[in-house]
């Protein structure tokens, strides 16, 4: 058997960050301000230290603005609403994150949900959620239109195969699947399509599942907790889990034995976790477009 051809996510988010930029340049040629995103952070956690400079190195790479709004960890709710309705009403503000997690004496559900939807680049607002069920999305959630990008650039087709996602969490597993399931997807109908099934901590014996797959999904968390006994021969295989084990970053996929029988695999890391963060300044963009579009009065 030929052996599985590593999935690059590195490089297709370079492709993608570096259409983005020129996007990017055209908006502020076209309109005289640049897409801005607004992040929160709340305490000190040093891995969502780390993700915030990341996504503001990021959007200073493509031409995006960006604030970061650092609150101590002991701020309440409150300071935490009022802050978000500012940025909601601000009109230089294009796109709100809220870096999670939140510390635990704070409601995440209801900070999220203050985030004004047209704003809401994560796309976790149930406004945002309902219309990518329906097919018509404002915006895509990141990791999960990641997925969809790294499959089609990579010239893999969905339309017809059965996809096996495993993992239902909000942000990846359950719009993931609700992706696949659509007629048009990112790229077009053959980016799509696919059959899908979505498999979770109460399902009986997942093997049993994961084998049947023609493309492997799996975001549950769990280091390399798939196994090649778990994968159909020639299987394309995504991992989108980030799990560290002693001093190494490893997936969801036992990589050293799985590869030997996948088609094509995503490395961890380097496979999925790029393009997390060129979605969401594609989603800035978006954002910041559509933010004009209602400016500009229509006919
Ligand atoms: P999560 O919210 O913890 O959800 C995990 C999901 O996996 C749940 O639906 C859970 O089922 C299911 N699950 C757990 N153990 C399982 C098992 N043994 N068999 C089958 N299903 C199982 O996690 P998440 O936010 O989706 O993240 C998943 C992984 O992806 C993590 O490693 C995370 O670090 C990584 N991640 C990476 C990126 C990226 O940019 N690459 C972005 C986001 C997340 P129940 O619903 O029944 O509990």
């Amino acid at each position: 058997m030929k052996p599985a051809k590593i999935l690059d996510g590195k490089a297709v988010a370079d492709e993608i960050r570096r259409e983005i930029a020129q996007e990017v340049a055209l908006f502020q040629e076209r309109f005289g301000n640049s897409p801005r995103l607004a992040a929160i952070l709340v305490g000190d956690d040093p891995a969502s230290q780390v993700y915030v400079r990341n996504k503001e190195r990021a959007c200073h790479q493509a031409g995006i603005g960006s604030t970061v709004h650092r609150l101590p960890g002991p701020s309440s709710e409150a300071t935490l609403l009022d802050l978000l309705q500012a940025l909601n009403l601000d009109p230089a503000v294009h796109g709100i994150l809220v870096q999670l997690p939140l510390p635990r004496h704070i409601d995440t559900r209801r900070i999220l949900d203050a985030i004004a939807p047209a704003k809401d680049v994560d796309a976790f607002a149930p406004e945002n959620v309902g219309l990518i069920s329906q097919g018509r999305p404002r915006f895509l959630p990141c990791t999960p239109h990641g997925v969809m990008q790294l499959l089609g650039r990579s010239q893999i087709p969905l339309a017809g195969q059965h996809a096996v996602v495993v993992g239902r969490s909000d942000i990846v597993g359950k719009p993931l699947a609700m992706m696949l399931a659509q007629k048009e997807g990112p790229l077009g109908a053959t980016n799509a399509n696919a059959t899908v099934t979505l498999v979770h901590s109460q399902s009986d014996d997942i093997g049993n599942y994961t084998r049947q797959a023609d493309v492997l999904i799996v975001a549950i968390g769990k280091a390399e907790a798939i196994t090649a006994d778990m994968v159909k021969e020639g299987a394309v295989v995504i991992d989108v889990g980030i799990n560290r084990l002693g001093d190494r970053l490893v997936g969801d996929v036992h990589f050293p034995s799985v590869v030997a029988k996948a088609s094509a695999i995503t490395p961890v890391p380097g496979g999925v976790g790029p393009l997390t963060i060129a979605m969401l300044l594609r989603n800035t963009l978006e954002a910041a477009k559509q933010a004009e579009a209602a400016r500009t009065p229509r006919g």
